[in-house]
């Protein structure tokens, strides 16, 4: 069966603490958008990792991990990620890249940073690893699949000339920059080739034998909800999209193979990424000082760019959107320990837009435009960190979950009270 472990959100929900915890149960864990722009935070026996491109079951021999076609490979970044898990003492991970997966170029980086330099007050707040350029050039049909590095110089080189063709457009009369010379691409994607070689496999044939032979497939989602292009905060989203749905094309499984939607998000709401997206349940001044420090593992900072992020209180309306496109079937609430500090929970319950409360959640124009309501729960001002026990939970933090539960309408099965693999409870009502 494929299980699906995506944001509800903003995304930093905390998935790739969720897809290690299950992953132990899996055969095969796929990477199915996105690329090295965010990372999954884990802590297991070999120590904290921000896993930016691999699959979050490189840490467990039994299983495969695959890069999936819908995902904007960073060679680089991918390399130097297979060495630094090794380095730090786990086993060499099994590796797959698909056939089918296109690489991120060094001019997608470039154009992505020349762009947001240029947008200047406007930039979208890329993390300026070339995902934007990328996926733009994939449905412009001028990327590179990992199999076109396979093929003939020829036929190579003439893709290249038709690349360049655009580019250099781009390169020299809107960023005034030097050309782009054909033959360093060339030997840009030689160098690919060589270092992806061993790693490259039909692996939709794979995935679809898998399913057949009933394995359990993973498929980790990056991000959330909030970011996806369709269904998300558009233009404030990311590139590829998001969603659960896409998971059967990114990876290359059957959609109806897909039976557990498991959404995850933060018992409090945290998004990174531009300062005017709106974020309808922010936190400001001290208070969200305060909630950014104690959030995480060590403070809400972008395991990527290490910048501070957004933080807000939970937003029902958000969430239940955000579980509702990914189709979940469960949700794993995370990072309950990081409200043991406080008296009182606000909640965000509603949006007021223009002068109308509603739980639903709107389209951009709209959204600018909304202003939060927000219901208080008791807290429980004790030291949660750690507990295996949902029964041992105070009461007021049982009653915090059944309350969110209750808004956003889909079962939260998990409860996650610690960053550390061991640190979860399964929640018994
Ligand atoms: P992802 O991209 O969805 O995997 O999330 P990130 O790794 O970017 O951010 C989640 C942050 O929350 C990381 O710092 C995790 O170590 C941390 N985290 C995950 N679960 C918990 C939890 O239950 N409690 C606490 N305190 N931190 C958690």
């Amino acid at each position: 069966m494929v299980k699906a472990i995506v944001g509800a959100c903003w995304g930093d929900e905390g998935k790739g603490k969720i897809t290690d915890v299950l992953a132990e149960d899996s055969d095969i864990v796929v990477r199915f958008q996105g690329g090295s722009n965010a990372g999954h935070t884990i802590i297991n026996e070999y120590g904290k990792f921000a896993l930016h491109q691999l699959p979050s079951g490189v840490f467990r021999q039994n299983i495969t991990n695959i890069i999936g076609n819908g995902v904007a490979l960073s060679v680089e970044n991918f390399l130097k990620e297979v060495q630094s898990v090794v380095e730090r003492g786990v086993p060499t991970p099994k590796l797959l890249v698909s056939d089918r997966c296109q690489v991120v170029m060094p001019y997608h980086k470039e154009l992505d940073g020349m762009e947001e330099a240029r947008l200047a007050a406007k930039s979208f707040g890329s993390t300026k690893s070339g995902i934007a350029p990328f996926y733009s050039d994939k449905y412009a049909k001028i990327g590179f699949q990992v199999s076109d590095l396979f093929d003939d110089k020829d036929s190579i080189m003439e893709r290249i000339d038709h690349v360049l063709g655009l580019k250099n457009v781009l390169y020299t009369e809107l960023y005034h920059q030097k050309p782009l010379d054909r033959e360093e691409i060339y030997e840009k994607l030689m160098e690919y080739k060589e270092a992806l070689a061993p790693y490259v496999a039909d692996t939709t044939t794979l995935l679809h034998n898998a399913v057949k032979e009933d394995k359990t497939v993973l498929l980790e989602g990056q991000l959330g909800s909030m970011k996806d292009p369709d269904l998300g905060i558009f233009p404030l989203t990311t590139s590829s999209h998001t969603l659960a749905g896409f998971g059967c094309v990114g990876a290359a499984v059957p959609p109806t193979a897909v039976e557990d939607v498991i959404c995850v998000t933060k018992a409090y709401s945290s998004s990174v990424g531009s300062n005017t997206e709106p974020f309808v349940s922010e936190v400001l001044g001290e208070a969200g000082d305060e909630l950014r420090r104690r959030g995480g593992d060590k403070g809400e900072f972008g395991a990527t760019t290490g910048r501070p992020r957004r933080v807000g209180w939970f937003d029902t309306v958000a969430t239940k959107y955000g579980c509702m496109v990914q189709g979940a079937t469960q949700v794993a609430l995370t990072c309950l320990d990081v409200l043991g500090y406080l008296d009182e929970i606000p909640v965000c319950t509603g949006y007021e837009i223009d002068g109308t409360v509603t739980d639903r959640f709107p389209t951009t124009p709209e959204l600018m435009r909304a202003r939060p309501v927000f219901t208080t729960l008791p807290g429980w001002k004790c030291d949660i960190r750690g507990c295996t026990d949902y029964q041992a939970l105070p009461q007021q933090a049982k009653a915090y979950v059944d309350f969110l539960e209750s808004r956003i309408g889909y079962p939260i099965t998990l409860v996650s009270t610690g960053p550390k693999r061991n640190e979860i409870t399964v929640r018994q009502k």
